[in-house]
């Protein structure tokens, strides 16, 4: 155990992805000290669309994090959606509880900078620290600690208290026995980003978020329609990501080869934004994408989950970063008020805040989201869809929010109305 002042911190953080930054700062403000563990050194690539909903916004706002043009961020206005031969752009919806832009900012510079405010608030960052298992206290069997092979050697830290925020590989959880339900939906998603030899000129290229329903490998109708949805999210300086993805109910390995897939996908758009494979200026890489918690229990025995760790990304739109962002901070609220509590069943209720807050504001929104991706598996249906639901702007206005979670969860409009009663009354994932 390395000599740090205070002795052990009552809390771990494994993984300074957003989730465990977002973590971290929040304790860290607390007054909690808190050591997160990172198994890369910043900045590092992640693959990512790059692409914050006005939810991902309102946790930056929470969190504190500066978003200035100047810093790198570009906003947007809304998406610009493409399917069935149809266009249509949807600004952000105004609501009370959410700001009416999005940002986007590569994940090398996102992730950095959260660390860096998780360090600022007081949080004491370790990186090239892999975690390689869990250490049990023989007594209780509750999670007391973890081995990490640091650049030093092999090192064991102990904390009351551990967030596993290591992305969807989920290895803690995994060592604990919390192994991933292959019955949520789960995503692949492959992105590559393309700096433009000549940036758009009018900021008409660049203030909409575009999503394409459907994927043609050549010209629409006279190529071939390929599985999946695409995106192009444009950044600063001149510079788009690009990237496909699909989704299925269950976990089942699928059967298309996605970097393929995003290559031909990339070659039928490079007219319209016209690059070349030249301008490709970070190689396509992929990821999967764990759904509608996809790991549980979120808390037990002294080991709770945030982020994609614990499978929180939507299966509506395939973002994970607001949720990350969101499950950090809830997660850091209730561990707070627990360590106010002399270890024994008063802090375990009040760890268990956490499960249960988190089930009662997202879980019917999740379990809406595994009827969405059953239907929508089905091309015909997506088709039909497509075809007939985009040209009626007001129900696309409605499909919006419902995709983004983009709606009061009380009051607010019919629209907002009928989507928060739609999430009461799915039970709670
Ligand atoms: C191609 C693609 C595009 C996407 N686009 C978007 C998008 O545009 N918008 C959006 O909101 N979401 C998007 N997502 C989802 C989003 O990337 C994730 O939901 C988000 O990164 C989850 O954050 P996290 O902090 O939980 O996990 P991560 O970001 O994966 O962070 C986990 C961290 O833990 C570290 N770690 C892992 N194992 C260990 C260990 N053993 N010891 C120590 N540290 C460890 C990792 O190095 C990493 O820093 C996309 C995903 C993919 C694959």
């Amino acid at each position: 155990m390395p000599n740090r002042p205070g002795g052990d911190p009552p809390v771990i953080v494994v993984g300074a992805g957003p989730a465990g930054s977002a973590t971290a700062a929040y304790l860290a403000r607390a007054g909690v000290s808190t050591l997160l563990l990172e198994k890369s050194s910043f900045p590092r690539v992640k693959a990512c669309g790059d692409g914050l909903t006005p939810r991902a916004v309102r946790e930056l706002i929470h969190l504190g994090v500066p978003f200035n043009e100047e810093d790198g961020w570009l906003r947007n206005r809304g998406l610009r959606v493409f399917g069935g031969g149809h266009e249509l752009e949807l600004p952000w919806p105004k609501l009370a509880s959410f700001p009416d832009f999005g940002l986007t900012l590569p994940r090398e510079e996102f992730d950095h900078r959260l660390a860096s405010h998780a360090q600022a608030a007081g949080a004491i960052l370790m990186e090239n620290t892999a975690v390689v298992g869990p250490v049990f206290d023989e007594r209780t069997g509750r999670i007391a600690g973890v081995r990490a092979k640091t650049p030093g050697g092999e090192e064991v830290f102990r904390a009351p208290v551990i967030v596993s925020a290591d992305g969807v590989s989920g290895r803690l959880a995994g060592a604990v026995g919390r192994w991933t339900n292959q019955k949520r939906p789960h995503g692949v998603a492959v992105r590559a980003r393309v700096r433009l030899p000549k940036p758009p000129a009018h900021s008409h290229h660049t203030e909409w978020m575009e999503s394409h329903l459907e994927l043609w490998d050549g010209p629409r109708e006279a190529g071939k329609l390929m599985p999946g949805y695409g995106w192009v999210f444009p950044e600063a300086h001149g510079i788009v990501n690009i990237g496909v993805g699909s989704v299925a109910s269950t976990a089942k390995a699928p059967g298309t080869n996605y970097r393929q897939l995003l290559t031909k996908w990339m070659d039928s758009l490079a007219p319209r934004w016209g690059f070349t494979a030249e301008d490709i200026i970070d190689a396509p890489r992929s990821a999967a994408l764990p759904m509608c918690f996809s790991r549980q229990p979120l808390y037990a025995r002294g080991l709770m989950l945030v982020g994609d760790a614990a499978g929180m990304v939507s299966p509506f739109d395939g973002e994970g970063i607001a949720y990350a962002l969101q499950s950090g901070r809830y997660a850091a609220s209730a561990i707070a008020a627990a360590l106010a509590w002399p270890a024994g069943p008063g802090r375990e209720a009040a760890l268990r805040v956490y499960p249960d807050r988190v089930k009662r504001v997202l879980g019917g929104y999740f379990s809406l989201g595994r009827v969405f991706v059953k239907l929508i598996e089905h091309p015909a249906v997506m088709r039909v869809c497509t075809r007939y639901g985009l040209p009626r702007p007001q129900l696309m206005r409605l499909v919006m929010k419902l995709l983004s979670d983009l709606y009061e969860p009380r009051g607010g409009d019919w629209m907002d109305r009928t989507i928060a009663t739609l999430a009461r009354l799915a039970p709670a994932a």
